[in-house]
Parts: structure tokens; C-alpha cells; sequence
């Protein structure tokens, strides 16, 4: 089962987590191989890092609504997308034109020419009017323009630069588990927030910089393979760790998706009725398919007619649907 755990370390201002994403993830890789759009490896790797840094700052940030981690690139993959709601739920898609080749890291398959770039948007809940959501962009280099090869390096990168946050990212994913490790120092006025800044420390606490090289020597392997006591214990056996419950089950991290066939149907009254009745024209039947879950929306004559028809309950030129 999917699991997030928490942790600190008593009297440090260092706060950390794990996750790891078991099922959830499975289902996703499942999903899109059964509407036979399997991503290539390294892409389904760089989407089960995404999924599971998605979760972790998530959580670290506490924020009510949507974390929306967005990498746009220049080269096979155009875009990959990670979407986690406040109570975990998440979905991930991407957008792969061309060939990627094996073990491709992030520049080979975003960043080609320099261009990729990395959003982190805050998309609240309830909006007041006019609210737009928040959001961060980085580029995919590091402070001397080298091209970052992990997405762990550009969201630690990220962290540092928009929040002023010092954060140790350790990612992992294979078709079977998706699992980080996040070590952060927290800002000293205690209230784990993006709002509260301590820049004078940046870089420079030596008990962060402690529990982070720890934190460093956990491989791949073993992120991937340990269960989180081993993993906690391996690493930090000497230090003052304090635990949580772990979030698990409905209250841990899991995969679900917010589309629906009203929401199709909205976007196809958008598009206005000419439109789509020149796709039943030629093909018979509109066909939606879900780029996060794979499923498909169909429409026929009769659905969209009834789509354009306001219902008799409702009053004149108001919207059929909601
Ligand atoms: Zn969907």
C-alpha cells in the first residue's frame, strides 16, 4: 500500500519525509498500458519521481488545493505533469513526440537546446475573484548553467531559489515503486510555511547539512526496495528521530482522477455546436480520451444534441450542465 511518513528531528531545525508508491503507482503504469499508450522507461521513471516529489511537497507545504509540477521541454518529451490534490490524490501525464532513448536522464529528454523549463503551481481550492494561482518557474540548469540531469537537482534548485529553502531530494521509480526522501531545514520561526523566510541561514546549518549528507548516501536501490523503518533506522539510527503516523490507505497518497463526463461535455459545448457536429459528420462520434487515466468519452448524434439542448428546468440560455 502507498505510504507517506513523517518525521523530525527533536530540538534540529530539520524536518524530513518518505514516501512510497506502490499500488498507486502500479495502477497508473497499468492504466496507460491498457489504453496502449505505455510511456517509454525513462519517461515512466521521470514521471514516478515526479509523483512521488509531487507528494512530498505537497505535504510539506500544507496548502489547501492543487500542486501542479509542470515540466515543459525542448526535446522528445514536450511535457510531463504531476498533479497532487491536498488529500494526496494524484495523476501524472506527459507528452512524448519522438524517440527516447534508453536510460535518458532529463537533458536528453527536456532540455535539448536549453530550453526546458520547470512550473510548480499552487492552484487554491476556493478562489476570491481575480485569484490566480501561484506559481514558480525554473529553468532545468544549475547556478553555473550546467544542465541538471535529475529532476530531484532542479526541484532542489527550485526550493532554494523561490522558497529560500534548503531541501534534499532523494528520488527513485521503476515500473513496481515510485519513492523520495526529503530532508528540509526548517525556518526557524517554526512555522513550516512557504511564507516564513530565514535567508541568513541558507546553505549554512550544520545539523542540515548533517542529516542531508545522511540523507545522500541512501541508493537508489534501496529507496526503491526497503520498507520506511529499514530506510529511517539505515540512515539515521544516531540521530533524534522523531516519527508520525504514517499516512496509508485513504489518508496516504493514492492515484485518482478528477475527470468526468460532465467536464468533457463542458469542454465540447466550449468548442461550440458547429464544431462538433462537423467531428460527427465525419467520424461518427466524438471521442475524448482522459490523458491522465486513460479513459475514453464518447458522444454520439444523440448525446450531442441533447449536450446543446437546454434542459425544460432550466431557464433560457443558461448551461445544461454543471
Ligand atoms: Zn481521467
Amino acid at each position: 500500500m502507498s505510504e507517506l511518513h513523517k518525521f523530525i528531528f527533536e530540538g534540529l531545525p530539520v524536518r524530513g519525509m518518505l514516501v512510497r508508491l506502490t499500488d498507486s503507482w502500479r495502477e497508473v503504469l497499468q492504466r496507460r498500458a491498457a489504453a496502449n499508450d505505455a510511456f517509454p522507461e525513462p519517461v515512466r521513471v521521470l514521471l514516478g519521481e515526479m509523483a512521488a516529489a509531487g507528494a512530498l511537497m505537497q505535504s510539506s507545504i500544507k496548502f489547501d488545493g492543487a500542486l501542479v509540477l509542470q515540466v515543459y521541454g525542448d526535446g522528445p518529451v514536450k511535457l510531463a505533469v504531476v498533479e497532487v490534490q491536498s488529500d494526496l490524490a494524484f495523476r501524472v501525464t506527459a507528452k512524448v513526440v519522438g524517440n527516447v532513448v534508453p536510460h535518458a536522464q532529463v537533458e536528453a529528454m527536456l532540455n535539448v537546446h536549453g530550453q526546458g523549463r520547470c512550473a510548480i503551481t499552487l492552484d487554491p481550492k476556493t478562489k476570491f475573484p481575480g485569484q490566480t494561482p501561484y506559481q514558480g518557474v525554473v529553468s532545468l540548469h544549475g547556478d553555473h548553467r550546467e544542465p541538471l540531469q535529475k529532476i530531484s537537482e532542479v526541484l532542489e534548485h527550485y526550493m532554494l531559489q523561490s522558497e529560500q529553502l534548503d531541501t534534499c531530494l532523494i528520488l527513485a521509480a521503476n515500473d513496481e515503486t515510485a519513492a523520495g526522501l526529503l530532508i528540509q531545514r526548517v525556518p526557524v520561526e517554526g512555522a513550516a510555511n512557504l511564507g516564513r523566510r530565514n535567508e541568513d541561514e541558507i546553505g549554512l546549518n550544520e545539523d542540515y547539512k548533517r542529516l542531508a549528507m545522511l540523507a545522500s548516501t541512501l541508493t537508489r536501490d534501496e529507496l526503491l526496495t526497503l520498507d520506511a523503518d529499514t530506510v529511517l533506522r539505515r540512515l539515521f539510527w544516531e540521530e533524534p528521530l522523531r516519527r508520525f503516523p504514517p499516512q496509508t490507505g485513504e489518508d496516504g497518497p493514492r492515484f485518482a482522477c478528477s475527470c468526468s463526463r460532465e467536464r468533457v461535455g463542458r469542454m465540447l459545448m466550449g468548442l461550440g455546436r458547429p464544431e462538433v457536429d462537423d467531428i460527427i459528420v465525419e467520424q461518427g462520434r466524438v471521442e475524448i480520451g482522459c490523458d491522465f487515466c486513460g479513459i475514453k468519452y464518447h458522444f454520439d448524434a444523440v448525446d450531442v444534441g441533447e449536450l446543446f439542448t437546454p434542459t425544460p428546468q432550466q431557464a433560457p440560455g443558461s448551461t445544461a450542465i454543471n
